[in-house]
């Protein structure tokens, strides 16, 4: 919200705010038959249209009104990916008021923290979540009411939460007689709180204008490329970052649009992907490992499934390679964060590389991709000079743009800008035609006799192993070097495979002194509440592990 000079010519076109309330809107009058399907908690498949999610949306926002929320207020959800949340994301955030999604997953005590540091006034849930919210509920202090998201006879007879409402109820009871309020495109939206592997979670404070613009950007054929053709199923979270955007992108080309509900394991989301005809969706690696592995083990194939794309963490190009040869899933490698509403950088190839190779294009495909527009980026050294754009020199990545955070929300955390610019605490390489690589998250980074090792291509080479189900590469202590690479695998069911053989299998693919000097073989490795392999947990775990002498 910069003050800029005006010119003494203003332009002369209409100045409507963009606000979010408008995409609905657009939905229902231009694509109204156009279907939302969900995979219910309650165990069905709910479907109805835009037109029918407009009606009930504005129904809420009146309930809203009715329950005494203001513009400004902080009204939060307890939800997996469904029709009545997505209500609520039009309904809340349309009405003026801010959209607060809370990520289930995360502990009782935190949850009780991030909804007492929003000051947030009601609460939906689930029907699932009824005993998590019963045991932080009592924490909570500015709550008043808590509104399970189901019809009167799913409510309990009795529960120990003082004012718990009906959602059914709330809409029945409300009028469909709602106008959009118009106000400053700059007001807050929603709000989505880091998931803070350290210290308590901050929130991110998203605008309309942030919401909209990143709408518009996401959805084009460069980023995530949806249109009113296709058959979308986010199973990223929409508690996770607005579901990378999807519940606004989506609507906004009117595409046809699938919810997985809680179901996420492969066996689940390939029976929907089926019954709907899916043909795009998004989510994390760990989601993808999961339906990969049904789908290879049942000898499945996807008969509409076309796009995914994959971020979160990085995808191991492993991944990448069984969706394009095995089941010819096109997939698009993105990146983004909580602070960027998430999406940073998306990767496609440009006309001049088509005349490449297959194994130079897939080279560049397997990067986190160029800036989508609105997006820049630069990477500095410590000393916060900028280093140049050679696909080779890492150094730490920074992004501006306008759907990027300028400070947490009630200024958790001070003055995060460097000289206008966020530092996204990850390190990358950008080459020459603008193509963003991450080698690591900074604090993953393996620092060896002073130098760098990037764990994430010693992972995405021991996932390339056909006995490798997951990989983590972790620095841990070392007499001589201070850190050495240690690879945490998890074999995949059945398969056998040595320390030796993996380690062998790094033979000519990396510099010899990046290879991993051992192997540790677990069960699983940690996950994190939005789906991504918890470092800090195993580096936690490996803590006093014995690298053999060499
Ligand atoms: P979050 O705010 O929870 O979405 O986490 C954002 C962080 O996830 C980024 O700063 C990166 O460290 C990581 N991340 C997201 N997408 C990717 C990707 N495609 N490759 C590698 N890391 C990623």
């Amino acid at each position: 919200m910069g003050n800029y000079p005006k010119s003494p010519v203003m332009g002369q076109m209409m100045s409507e705010p963009l606000l979010i309330s408008s995409i609905i809107e657009h939905a229902d009058r231009y694509c109204g038959a156009n279907e939302i399907v969900s995979r219910r908690v309650e165990g069905d498949i709910h479907r109805y249209t835009y037109r029918d999610c407009h009606k009930r949306a504005r129904q809420m926002a009146n309930a809203l009104g009715g329950l005494g929320v203001k513009m400004g207020d902080r009204v939060a959800t307890l939800a997996w990916n469904g029709y009545r949340h997505l209500e609520l994301y039009y309904a809340i955030s349309g009405s003026g008021a801010v959209m607060h999604t809370i990520n289930p997953r995360l502990h009782p005590e935190q949850i009780a923290y991030i909804a007492n540091h929003a000051e947030d006034q009601y609460l939906f849930f689930d029907l699932n979540f009824l005993p998590l919210v019963e045991a932080f509920a009592a924490h909570c202090k500015t709550v008043k009411g808590y509104v399970m998201m189901c019809a009167r006879d799913r409510m309990p007879a009795e529960s120990k939460i003082a004012n718990l409402l009906c959602y059914e109820d709330l809409i029945e009871a409300s009028s469909d007689n709602y106008e959009w309020p118009l106000f400053d495109e700059n007001s807050a939206s929603s709000l989505c709180y880091t998931s803070g592997t350290t210290g308590n979670p901050k929130g991110a404070l998203y605008s309309h204008r942030s919401t909209v613009l990143h709408s518009y950007a996401s959805a084009m054929p460069d980023a995530l490329n949806v249109s009113a053709r296709d058959v979308v199923l986010p199973v990223v979270p929409m508690f996770h970052v607005n579901a990378w955007g999807l519940p606004y992108s989506v609507p906004l080309t009117g595409a046809k649009m699938v919810f997985p509900g809680p179901a996420l394991d492969g066996k689940s989301l390939f029976e929907l992907f089926e019954q709907e005809q899916v043909t795009f969706s998004a989510g994390v690696p760990t989601v993808w490992l999961g339906l990969l592995t049904h789908v290879g083990q049942n000898n499945l194939t996807f008969s509409s499934f076309k796009r995914t794309v994959i971020g979160g963490s990085a995808c191991p190009p492993a991944m990448m390679k069984a969706f394009r040869e095995q089941y010819d899933v096109e997939v698009v490698h993105a990146w983004g964060m909580t602070e960027m509403s998430p999406l940073g950088t998306a990767c496609t190839l440009q006309a001049h590389h088509l005349t490449l190779p297959p194994e130079k294009q897939q080279a560049i495909l397997e990067k986190q991709g160029h800036a989508i527009f609105g997006v820049d980026m630069k990477i500095v050294g410590d000393d916060g000079k900028e280093l140049p754009w050679d696909g080779k020199t890492y150094g730490n990545l920074l992004v501006k743009g306008p759907w990027i955070i300028s400070s947490y929300f009630k200024n958790e955390g001070g003055d995060v800008l460097e000289e206008g610019w966020f530092p996204t605490g990850d390190v990358a390489t950008i080459d020459p035609d603008g193509y963003m690589q991450i080698t690591d998250r900074s604090k993953d980074v393996i620092k060896s006799g002073g130098e760098w090792i990037g764990s994430i291509d010693l992972e995405n080479i021991a996932m390339a192993h056909p006995a490798v189900q997951q990989a983590a590469c972790i620095g841990v202590f070392h007499p001589k070097w201070d850190e050495r690479p240690l690879l945490v695998v998890v074999k995949k069911p059945g398969a056998e495979v040595t320390k030796e053989e993996l380690i062998r299998f790094y033979d000519g693919k990396i510099a010899k002194w990046w290879t991993p000097d051992d192997v540790a073989f677990v069960d699983a490795l940690p996950i994190g509440a939005t789906g991504k392999v918890l470092k800090n947990r195993i580096r936690e775990q490996f803590k006093d592990y014995k690298l053999p002498a060499t």
